[in-house]
């Protein structure tokens, strides 16, 4: 889905076009961006657009033709590489539409590269829609001007999760008991990481048993509140962007 015309002020507007972008390219954009574009923003022939692909970075384009559902942009020059993203991965368990909706687009626009649903005891919701997520992750991409959409991984079980888990990338584990200071996880782990935020309903004893059982574990507590499950990703994301990623 196309940005809200609304935001960002005063700047071009700004699409992900799943295609491999390259100089004087012509790029038929789907019937939705050309609608976006034509009859939303009222652009004509002649108007500039910013394209990225999520595989060489953002260009600069021209709307070159205007059909009837369909639109055309012909690649003019490129304006940013694509970026390398911080080394964090969020692992969630999907909790009620609203919320997951929220949860991903913050994830998006706080600079997290890849999104894993996790399947656990207490996950309320049967399963994710991807391409709905995915949706949404361009949608924040395109807003928040990312060169590199987060990758969304297939759901998998909590078990599969942890022992799959690469070895040389901590596991910062949001425990709303018995959670250490993250700013103390924060200095011993700085190197790749992943943060694992559990259901609305929590995860069981066993579960969190099994989830402090893996060493590259880090329990972390977000304070002294129970925080909503897409608050909490929220908090823990950013605190790490703060602490290890590219807020510096
Ligand atoms: N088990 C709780 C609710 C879970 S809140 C209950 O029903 O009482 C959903 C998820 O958010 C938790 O699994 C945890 O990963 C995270 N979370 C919530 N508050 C937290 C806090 N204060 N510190 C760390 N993680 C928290």
């Amino acid at each position: 889905m196309p940005a809200t015309p609304a935001w960002p002020p005063n700047s071009l507007p700004r699409l992900f076009v799943d295609t491999e972008l390259a100089e004087s390219d012509e790029i038929a954009i789907d019937a939705a961006q050309a609608n976006y574009l034509v009859r939303v923003l009222r652009m004509k022939a002649g108007a500039q657009v910013k394209l990225f692909d999520d595989r060489t970075g953002e260009w600069l384009a021209e709307l070159t033709h205007i059909g009837k559902r369909d639109a055309v942009l012909t690649v003019e020059g490129q304006l940013r590489e694509r970026e390398e993203v911080p080394d964090l991965w969020l692992a969630f368990a999907p909790i009620k539409k609203a919320r997951l909706g929220w949860m991903v687009e913050k994830a998006c626009e706080l600079g997290v590269r890849r999104l894993i649903p996790v399947r656990t005891e207490r996950t309320i919701m049967g399963g994710i829609k991807p391409a709905k997520l995915r949706a949404h992750l361009i949608e924040a991409a395109e807003q928040c001007e990312r060169t590199a959409l987060p990758e969304l991984a297939e759901m998998t079980s909590l078990d599969t999760l942890l022992s799959d888990w690469p070895k040389q990338r901590a596991l910062f584990y949001a425990a709303e008991r018995g959670g250490g200071s993250f700013r103390k996880a924060l200095v011993e782990n700085d190197g790749p990481a992943g943060i694992l935020v559990g259901p609305e309903g929590g995860f069981t004893e066993e579960e969190d048993a099994a989830i402090r059982a893996v060493e590259q574990t880090a329990p972390v507590s977000l304070g002294p509140r129970i925080l909503r499950a897409d608050t909490a990703a929220a908090a823990a994301v950013s605190l790490w962007m703060a602490g290890r990623g590219d807020w510096n």
